[in-house]
């Protein structure tokens, strides 16, 4: 029984190795592990969402502990519970929080955002500055590390950025789907009056039109839902109804991003991008698409990937006030409703669920 009860606090891996081996280790947890050497944890496993109790991380080389205080979830995380990436463990990408310990004394005790993607540090682009590229990474609950939603998490110590006072922590939670969203702006030239489409009135739809309106660009938010659509408005955003695109969108659009999440989208977003046009795609499917390849091939179409984004332009947009995100606020759970908050923000027409920890 008492097995049994050291398993669902996550040491699995450390009960594969026999009976023998199991009473060593159990002997040894007897005497090392304390209460506070556990902590709750929103995990995926085995095809099952649950919250459970699991060994606090311990940090390791140049990682810091950070004691996480909100989380947000997105949409990437309601596609690892339906089979994307593969991954198992703690969820959760999206956070602040206040670093207990480090190698860097400087951030010990600050309140921090951070860049999820981890280098090897070793290889061709890690040595280039570029780790969130490497072949080798680990991704913050994404891909080989346990993420947020939990109340403690690692992280190296260089992807960590101190938070500016003047930014709370609900608007700080949106860094990282902003810098995705400002990852665009080293990508594809926008300026004053290129003409821009976004298609989606979701979260990540909403925070990418608000960023890029900050360039002065011709911009239009296309979305199905008219609830969403009047979120943008009062941040001077021109939006239009899906369903009416071929009315709205004249001879096309220099920059359409493509940010609904669905197959169709892409479609829709390619007929929209007109001749010599930078087709943005930001969408993430668990599945292979169809693509009128005709259509890039003829009219020169760039197809751009587009992931991740650097924080601190994140960071300066939320400190300067030049986007507002707090509208896109949905819901706020404490992490002990984890799986209830996980399907709340799975809800059609739901926006930003946060995690308080
Ligand atoms: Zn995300
Ligand atoms: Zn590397």
């Amino acid at each position: 029984m008492k097995l049994v009860s050291l398993q669902s606090r996550g040491y699995r891996a450390s009960l594969v190795c026999g009976m023998f081996d199991d009473v060593i280790w159990y002997q040894a947890g007897l005497l090392m592990a304390g209460d506070n050497d556990f902590m709750k944890a929103l995990q995926y496993r085995n095809g099952r969402l649950e919250l459970g109790e699991v060994g606090r991380p311990s940090p390791g080389g140049r990682e810091a502990l950070v004691r996480v205080t909100l989380a947000g979830i997105c949409n990437t995380d309601l596609e690892i519970v339906r089979g994307y990436a593969g991954f198992e463990g703690t969820l959760g990408h999206e956070f602040v929080g206040v670093v207990e310990a480090g190698p860097d004394d400087g951030l010990t005790g600050r309140r921090v955002v951070g860049e999820i993607n981890a280098g090897c540090g070793e290889c061709d682009l890690c040595q280039a500055g570029d780790p969130r590229h490497c072949r080798r990474r680990t991704v913050l609950g994404i891909v080989g590390r346990d993420g947020a939603f939990a109340e403690y998490l690692r992280l190296p110590v260089e992807n960590l950025l101190p938070v500016p006072d003047g930014v709370a922590d609900r608007q700080a939670v949106f860094v990282e789907p902003l810098a995705a969203a400002c990852e665009i702006l080293d990508q594809v030239m926008i300026g004053a009056g290129t003409r821009v489409a976004v298609l989606g009135d979701g979260k990540l739809g909403q925070l990418i039109a608000r960023v890029l309106r900050t360039t002065g660009c011709d911009l239009t938010l296309f979305g199905r839902h008219a609830e969403k659509l009047a979120l943008a408005a009062p941040a001077g955003i021109r939006t239009a109804l899906s369903s009416a695109w071929r009315e709205v969108s004249g001879d096309g659009y220099e920059v359409v991003v493509e940010a609904t999440g669905s197959p169709a989208g892409l479609e829709m977003a390619l007929a929209m991008t007109r001749p010599c046009g930078a087709l943005v795609l930001k969408s993430t499917f668990h599945g292979p698409v169809t693509i009128d390849t005709s259509r890039i091939v003829v009219d020169e179409i760039r197809l751009i990937g587009s992931r991740c984004g650097r924080f601190a332009h994140a960071l300066d947009l939320l400190a300067a006030g030049a986007v507002d995100v707090t509208p896109l606020l949905s819901r706020q759970y404490r992490l002990a409703d984890g799986v209830e908050a996980m399907a709340e923000a799975a809800r059609p027409g739901v926006l930003k669920v946060l995690l308080e920890m």
